[in-house]
């Protein structure tokens, strides 16, 4: 029986800052997210990073969505410069649509830094050297890995395998599988989501927001190992259940307000969990 990630295991993995903290040493993360034709993605996912206290966010994706993302959160810092760890490709389109020459994206996808992979960029992960938590829903997936008839926990443990990633597979039961040969033997968790309220468009650009900057707060100056990774991949997708579930006490709601409700689902977790 695969094993629930749950809010005690979720609290273990939020890096809470201390008094010899600053912006640097609390996680920066690089963004190249969003597209012309879907901007929006990329105010979702800066919007979600923000809200879980990371040290800063550097968006370095495309003119039109930068301006958006700006515009809903001055904070954002849109020069380039050092970042611990990247998300790449929510909103943007596969592989056509990626162009590898936009240099934030040849150094996201060759840095050392991890990387979450979300949308469009997976057409790109054959670029990508650097550690990776791929962010797929079933059909990105199929793309990606057929499934041939296998379970659904067959199948994100088999990706994990061929790709050599750590896979969040999502859907109302989120799993997080890492390579057997990662670090440890093989991790394989799952994460129920408290809502289905959560099926519209842009919750999923919502989740590698939250997952990247957990993983950016938890790689200044070191590389986390695969199962570490796919650890904060299930806390971070733990923490979008949490703010969803919040989101929607009054009833349904559009991802940004999951987004916005991230911080809340942080401060729930370090007190509940
Ligand atoms: P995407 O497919 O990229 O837009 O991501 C959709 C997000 O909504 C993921 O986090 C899924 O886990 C979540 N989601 C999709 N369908 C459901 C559902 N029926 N119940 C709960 N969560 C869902
Ligand atoms: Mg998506």
């Amino acid at each position: 029986q695969i094993r629930e990630w749950g809010a005690a295991d979720a609290a273990r993995h939020i890096r809470v800052p201390g008094p010899q903290d600053n912006k640097y040493s609390h996680g920066v993360l690089g963004v190249v997210t969003g597209s012309e034709k879907y901007p929006g993605a990329a105010v979702l996912g800066v919007e979600a990073a923000h809200r879980t206290g990371i040290g800063m966010v550097r968006f370095l994706g495309e003119k039109a969505p930068a301006g958006l993302a700006l515009a809903r959160r001055p904070e954002t810092v849109t020069v380039s410069g050092a970042v611990d760890a990247w998300i790449v490709g929510s909103g943007m389109e596969s592989t056509p649509g990626l162009n590898p020459e936009l240099p934030a994206l040849a150094h996201a996808a060759l840095g050392l830094q991890p990387v979450v992979v979300d949308a469009g960029g997976l057409g790109f992960l054959g670029h990508v050297s650097a550690p990776a938590i791929i962010t797929p829903h079933e059909g990105e997936l199929e793309r990606l890995v057929p499934r041939n008839g296998s379970t659904r926990e067959e199948w994100v443990a088999s990706a994990a395998d061929q790709l050599g990633v750590v896979v969040v597979l999502k859907g109302h039961e989120t799993l997080v599988a890492t390579p057997e040969e990662a670090t440890g033997g093989r991790f394989l968790v799952k994460v129920t989501s408290p809502t289905a309220w959560l099926a519209t468009a842009g919750t999923g650009d919502v989740l590698a927001g939250i997952i990247a900057a957990v993983v950016a707060t938890h790689s200044v100056k070191r590389v986390p190992s695969l199962h570490e990774l796919a650890e904060l991949a299930a806390t971070g997708v733990f923490l979008h259940g949490k703010a969803a579930e919040l989101a929607g006490e009054d009833g349904p709601f559009p991802a940004l307000d999951v987004a916005e409700s991230v911080g809340r689902a942080v401060a729930w977790v370090l007190s509940e969990g």
